[in-house]
């Protein structure tokens, strides 16, 4: 069976509860009762209520962009499974290069917030990628390799085909730079064998990869017609309607 193309938008520290509002509003009406194209859309903590109350009756689902893997506790500043759950969250971005690079995330961390949100029925968009140095010195798939296996650590195999990864060029995340489509499908099709090795090859098959990193309606359809591409996660382009809905258009077009 083919995979169902994925758009998840990650908007990242911007937008305000009531701009957010306004944005779900207009990706919603447009998306209409689409079932081509599954669509995400990931604002910040403080806009997820009001999103979630513009989302209501919509197809389109809501996602977070981080979270601790504890259940509660003392943890001043952070939040929970729970605490998403309880707002109608269903998808969860874990491990974006951001995190890892300003916040010191390591594969530990991000693996026992995977597990978390296994646990607690949302599903983790887990993202990995090579920065430019790692690259050039031809470590890629090296890099990919360490964090595919260490974040994944203990997931069973039955909950394989509930992960998303998304592969994101670190070089490549808001800087216009995107990767070409035969870069990005042989580090996709690396990660699919890595999966297969790791849950076995029916379930992998399942598993959603996206690719990240400068995408735009402009490159999408070249990326989007890759074997083990399937869909986006999209930061800059997301943040305004007409250009996230050029998205999601180019994916149900995808061949
Ligand atoms: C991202 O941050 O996940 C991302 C892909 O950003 P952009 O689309 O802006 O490169």
């Amino acid at each position: 069976m083919p995979r169902k193309k994925l758009i998840a938008g990650n908007w990242k520290m911007n937008k305000t509860a009531a701009d957010a509002a306004v944005l779900v509003k207009d990706i919603a009406f447009n998306v209409g009762q689409r079932s081509d194209v599954d669509v995400v859309v990931c604002p910040p903590f403080t806009a997820l209520e009001s999103a979630a109350a513009a989302l209501e009756g919509s197809v389109v689902k809501l996602g977070a962009q981080n979270m601790h893997p504890e259940a509660g506790g003392a943890f001043t500043g952070e939040v929970s499974a729970p605490m998403l759950r309880s707002l109608f969250v269903t998808h969860v971005i874990l491990g974006h290069s951001e995190r890892r690079t300003y916040f010191d995330e390591t594969d530990a961390f991000i693996n026992l917030k995977l597990l978390a949100a296994l646990k607690n029925q949302l599903r983790p968009i887990f993202c990995v990628g090579e920065t430019l140095a790692q690259r050039e010195a031809a470590t890629t798939l090296k890099v990919i390799q360490g964090q595919v296996e260490h974040g994944l650590e203990g997931v069973g195999k039955e909950l394989a085909p509930s992960i998303i990864v998304a592969y994101e060029p670190v070089w490549a995340i808001g800087t216009g730079k995107v990767a070409t489509s035969d870069q990005a499908q042989e580090v996709h099709a690396y990660i699919r064998g890595l999966l297969s090795k790791l849950f076995g090859d029916a379930a992998a098959q399942r598993v959603r990869i996206l690719y990240g990193g400068s995408m735009k309606a402009a490159n999408a359809a070249e990326l989007l017609g890759q074997a083990d591409i399937d869909g986006g996660l999209i930061g800059g382009a997301s943040l305004e309607s007409r250009s996230f809905l050029d998205l999601i258009k180019a994916a149900a077009e995808a061949k």
